[in-house]
């Protein structure tokens, strides 16, 4: 597939093509260009030249052009899932649930494009004082592979919504659904410039949105690794840098919790899409008293757990993404085998066979007698493995839960409103589920504290980050 800039499909320059992999075959699935400096460059003169006229429609305007993107998504979205599991490797019901999701995104902000205020404050004697919203202006935008299609509606959603203009750039192993849908939006009446999409990698595509003087703002989403050095890139033209990162997801167990719901909740919130999920369950903490029938009812689900190519109908996880993450996850197991920082209860190597020999396959992983220092209980596991850790009492979950540089979710299980309330007023997160955990509803905010960001995606606030204020001073 090619860029999309200004509303032209751009072939590749100097940089030459990328190869995109499916991760359930090994097979190149298609190319893209490597694109780099002079094609971000080209990006932003067509945003800077769309921008304007976009900020100029009224926000139900462009609320309008986002409800017919989502409709229009919505229109085709068993091609584009199919995309996604092929290049994302993620089962394909996942996959319609992702593409659905990013409809519901745009939906959203459509739905709420009637509703941009400022504020009217008196200020007495002098006069009136009264605060807008203006868009930022020509944003960036970078997004990873784990979740390409949802990411993508969470930054153009909002920053489109607010009358940006945007440089988007998607990971190089997953570039296809977002060159498809930036292609959809555009007939469906996004003017062309408004949301141009260039292809490559983070060392050169990434690094030239980041360090271009003409983008005001760079929204990203990736690994905490990467972070430090994006805003530090960012820093010398001191535009507004916003960090979506990792985390270290715990689940608290409580001991009346319906032991049924938090097995699946544990299965759902792990290994949902090959446990590649920023707000993935990363480290359980389940009440002693009911540890052993927990721990034992989830190694029979785990088990149960068929492993394949994501567009067969009767597979419940995919591989991982690339060969990289499957050495890393490999590498963390292999490291606590190695330390004796716990017992593999189940899983714990690759798959091999003839389903899976070609593709980056790992067994669900479930980890029991964790020593407290273990790496995976304080490192990101990007991937499907599953630190089970029994606990005493309350003020132990939560002291463990805490003990992470990682913030952005964490979840309780419990029917008790006391337990619940405790989690939620001393786990340091960005968001608390009770009962539930993974679901992120376009309504709220979501973004992590500590080392999991800056920032917050979704919800009314993603719209006043894609926002500057101007005051306005009236005397009377
Ligand atoms: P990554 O940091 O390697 O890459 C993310 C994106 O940044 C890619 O598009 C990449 O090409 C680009 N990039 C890499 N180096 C860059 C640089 N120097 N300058 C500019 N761009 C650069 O992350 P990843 O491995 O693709 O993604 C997995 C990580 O993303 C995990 O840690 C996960 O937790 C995190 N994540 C966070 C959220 C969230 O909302 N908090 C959501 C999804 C994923």
């Amino acid at each position: 597939m090619l860029m999309r800039i200004g509303g032209r499909e751009v072939g590749a320059g100097a940089g030459g093509w990328l190869d995109v992999i499916n991760p359930a075959t090994g097979e190149v699935l298609d190319h893209v260009p490597a694109g780099g400096r002079e094609d971000v460059d080209a990006a932003v003169a067509a945003a800077e030249q769309a921008q304007e006229g976009w900020a100029h429609l009224t926000p139900r305007g462009r609320g309008k052009v986002l409800f017919h993107g989502a409709e229009a998504i919505r229109a085709v979205h068993k091609d584009l899932a199919r995309t996604l599991t092929q290049e994302q490797g993620k089962p394909l019901a996942e996959a319609v649930d992702e593409v659905r999701g990013c409809a519901n995104v745009l939906e959203f902000y459509a739905s709420v494009s009637g509703c941009l205020a400022g504020d009217f404050i008196r200020l007495g004697a002098p006069g009136d004082g009264v605060v807008v919203r203006e868009p930022v202006g020509v944003c960036g935008a970078i997004i990873p592979w784990n979740m390409p299609v949802i990411l993508f509606g969470w930054k153009a959603g909002p920053a489109l919504l607010a009358g940006n203009a945007l440089v988007l750039k998607p990971s190089s192993t997953t570039p296809l659904t977002a060159l498809a849908i930036a292609g959809i939006l555009e007939k469906a009446g996004l003017p062309p410039g408004v949301l141009n999409v260039v292809t490559g990698t983070g060392d050169s595509a990434g690094r030239a949105i980041v360090a271009h003087p003409g983008i005001r703002k760079v929204s990203f989403t990736g690994s905490s690794a990467t972070a430090p050095g994006v805003r530090e890139a960012a820093a010398p033209f001191l535009k507004e840098v916003t960090l979506e990162l990792g985390g270290s997801d715990p689940m608290i167990v409580w001991k009346d919790a319906s032991l049924a719901a938090a097995v699946e909740g544990a299965v759902r919130g792990r290994f949902y899409n090959a446990g590649q999920v920023c707000n993935a369950v990363k480290r359980i903490y389940v009440h002693e008293e009911i540890a052993a029938r927990f721990t034992e009812e989830l190694r029979a689900r785990v088990g149960s757990l068929r492993v394949g190519n994501g567009l067969s109908p009767s597979v419940d996880m995919g591989p991982l993404q690339n060969p990289g993450q499957l050495e890393r996850i490999e590498a963390q197991v292999n490291g606590l085998r190695d330390r004796s920082e716990g017992r593999i209860l189940i899983g714990g190597s690759r798959l091999a066979g003839p389903e899976h020999d070609r593709g980056f396959f790992y067994a669900p992983t479930l980890v029991t007698d964790v020593d407290p220092g273990a790496a995976v209980l304080n490192e990101e596991v990007f991937g499907p493995v599953l630190p089970i850790v029994p606990v005493p009492d309350l003020d132990t979950a939560i002291r463990e839960a805490n003990r992470s540089r990682y913030g952005l979710g964490a979840s309780v299980w419990t029917r008790d409103l006391g337990v619940a309330r405790a989690v939620f007023d001393r786990v340091g997160a960005g968001v608390i589920w009770v009962n539930r955990h993974l679901t992120v509803p376009p309504e709220l905010p979501f973004g992590g504290v500590k080392e999991s960001g800056i920032g917050r995606e979704v919800g009314m606030q993603a719209v006043s980050r894609w926002t500057r204020t101007k005051s306005l001073f009236l005397g009377w």
